[in-house]
């Protein structure tokens, strides 16, 4: 009899951890799941890979952990040295705009936290992503080794120059705002290949623009106003 009344608090404790162990992923699931129902496909992403990209890559795992909270919220965060993680989506939409595909290299400009390089590599072949700050992109290296991306590779350089020797490339993904289009980059980009960059001053509304390389002709567009953290040329 006694035994009963032992037994009854501690299974309560027990399932009261386990809910506070389990339960933090499923919410993350459900916000995951609502940012991409009223953040990425209410607003027109409709190419298939990047929406379920979207739905795969764990946000929060991406952002400092004081701010895991607010992963799925719809804008962009503070990862330090400056630097943010981009609005969910507009990653999803420079994403769509290059229209990748399953046996793609893709080049990224910005590492940052990391997170656009793992939405990318779930859906090519191959992502090069290049981070000047380099905290960040050994920190961004070490979280997408730990989360099994084998198919990306993070360097510490300036990425005005590119990474020629994985080039051409079948896309290029620029997340800092350049005051004009590098020229190593259009030169890296191949036959029929498609760059999407925010163009303008740092710290005022730039221009997300797209480029389309087709035979000698290059083709610029520009497709909306945005805000980057700017595009820096020397640590
Ligand atoms: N794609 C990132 C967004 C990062 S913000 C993400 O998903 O989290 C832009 C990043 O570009 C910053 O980390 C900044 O340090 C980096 N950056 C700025 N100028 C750069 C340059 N010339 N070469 C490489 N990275 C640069």
């Amino acid at each position: 009899m006694k035994n009963r009344y032992f037994f009854i608090p501690v299974i309560i404790l027990l399932m009261s951890a386990a809910a506070t162990f389990t339960a933090p992923a499923q919410v993350f699931d459900e916000l995951r799941e609502n940012m991409v129902r009223t953040q990425i496909k209410a607003r027109g992403i409709d190419h298939a890979p990047t929406v379920e990209a979207m739905r795969n890559v764990e946000r929060h795992l991406f952002v400092p952990t004081a701010r895991r909270n607010r992963a799925y919220e719809d804008g962009p965060l503070p990862i330090g040295h400056g630097q943010t993680i981009s609005q969910p989506f507009i990653v999803a939409y420079m994403t769509q705009l290059v229209n990748p595909g399953p046996g793609d290299k893709v080049l990224e400009i910005g590492t940052g936290s990391g997170y656009q390089a793992a939405v990318l590599a779930e859906i090519v072949d191959q992502v090069f992503t290049i981070e000047i700050v380099s905290e960040l992109g050994e920190s961004a290296a070490r979280l997408l080794k730990e989360l099994n991306y084998d198919n990306v590779e993070v360097k510490i350089a300036d990425g005005y120059y590119g990474w020629e020797e994985h080039g051409p490339f079948d896309a290029i993904v620029v997340t800092a705002a350049a005051e004009y289009i590098p020229p190593p980059l259009v030169d890296q980009l191949k036959d029929g290949g498609k760059m999407v960059i925010p163009v303008g001053s740092p710290f005022m509304v730039q221009n997300l623009m797209l480029i389309e390389k087709n035979g000698d002709e290059i083709t610029t567009r520009s497709i909306m106003p945005v805000t980057f953290v700017p595009f820096t040329r020397k640590e």
